[in-house]
């Protein structure tokens, strides 16, 4: 597919015999096949990714065309291109945190139109149907399923493929507005890491008078950080060293401690309105509920491979609770994305070309990178 380049904002694309003819100022500027586009995949499980083509589908009624232009690195895409929860979908091109603009829109579109900065983040479709998509919580569809961005199927039975790729297609209601006022670098991880760490700071009430604790300064954690403090809690960072102790203060975090040091415990116990536990490994997590105060909550945002294990005391004590989150629905990564733009937030990024997307694959299983990498798709 020829590139559509933002100085060349399309007055119109009409389809012909299976291409879109790209127009300006009524004259055909070029002519573009539907059927394949540039994108980086795993050939398979486990395998560095490398320049491909795939196929993108025909511009339904209700689709957009949207030029990416960049694709934030989620941990979640090296966990699956490993193929660690099995079954992988292979050729696969990661990606769900996607930022670009609309390039191209269906007969029946009305949400957005060309020229308009759109993002799609975890999902690109849902059933639609069921009382969880009509409350706009998406995520948790119990129709067919929310249908994943990448590694999924579809609901026109054809795998789906992410942003590490020139162009998607996507269902008009499945792409969010992304406001003037923010970079399109720094919002495309908004759209996993951001609204994963929003909803629970959102739905647990971070506000004024409220004190949050956020485990692991990465990439959730250092978008936890500007959320809460942006919402007014007061915030506290429990990182395994202080290594990033610099950053997370400049992030908005008042109090930064060391889990690795067993006086933060004793120091910080009951302390907490609520916790937000990023960190994918395995933790003493009755250490960490220790630090909540009456009725506070944990919430569990990373996901160890291991069971979560604590004493039933520790949640007894103090009437704790304990709670898990997932991404966020349409509606609420909107709200996320509104607020983000109001208060200037954006992710810390390291904007790389795509033919380091392998070796920064390498740096985030090093935990070197602050805090994210987001490839930039005009170098594909
Ligand atoms: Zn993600
Ligand atoms: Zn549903």
């Amino acid at each position: 597919m020829a590139r559509v380049s933002l100085a060349l904002v399309p007055t119109a694309f009409v389809r012909k015999r299976g291409a879109w003819l790209r127009f300006r100022s009524g004259r055909i500027l070029d002519v573009m096949t539907h059927t394949s586009v540039t994108a980086y995949a795993a050939p398979a499980p486990k395998a560095p990714l490398e320049r491909t083509t795939i196929p993108r589908r025909e511009l339904g009624a209700h689709d957009i065309l949207i030029e990416i232009k960049y694709a934030g690195i989620c941990h979640s895409d090296i966990h699956q291109v490993d193929n660690g929860w099995g079954e992988g979908i292979f050729p696969m091109v990661p990606g769900h945190e996607i930022a670009g603009v609309v390039a191209a829109v269906g007969s029946e579109v009305t949400r957005h139109q060309v020229g308009d900065r759109v993002g799609v983040g975890c999902m690109v479709d849902s059933c639609r149907e069921c009382d969880n998509c009509k409350a706009g919580f998406e995520q948790h569809c119990t129709g067919t399923g929310p249908v994943m961005t990448y590694n999924a199927t579809g609901r026109d039975g054809e795998p789906t493929y992410g942003g590490y790729s020139t162009h998607i297609v996507v269902t008009e209601d499945f792409a969010v507005r992304i406001p003037e006022g923010i970079a399109l670098d720094v919002t495309a991880p908004l759209l996993c890491a951001g609204i994963t760490v929003y909803s629970p700071l959102a739905r647990w009430g971070a506000a004024p008078g409220k004190k949050v604790a956020v485990v692991g300064l990465g990439g959730l954690g250092h978008m936890a950080v500007q959320i809460a403090r942006a919402k007014g809690a007061e915030v506290t960072v429990l990182s395994q060293s202080l290594r990033k102790k610099e950053d997370g203060l400049k992030l908005g975090a008042s109090d930064y401690r060391a889990t690795s040091d067993p006086a933060t415990f004793e120091e910080l116990a009951n302390s907490f309105d609520l916790i937000i536990n990023t960190v994918s490994a395995d933790l003493d997590l009755g250490a960490y509920l220790g630090l909540l105060r009456t009725n506070g909550t944990l919430v569990q945002v990373g996901a160890p491979e291991q069971p979560l294990r604590t004493s039933p005391f520790a949640l007894i004590q103090n009437n704790r609770a304990m709670a898990g989150s997932s991404i966020g629905g349409i509606p609420e990564t909107q709200e996320m994305l509104d607020f983000c733009a109001a208060h200037g937030i954006g992710a810390q990024i390291e904007v790389i070309p795509a033919e380091e997307i392998n070796d920064a694959y390498r740096r985030v299983q090093a935990s070197d990178v602050r805090y994210r990498f987001v490839i930039d798709v005009s170098t594909m």
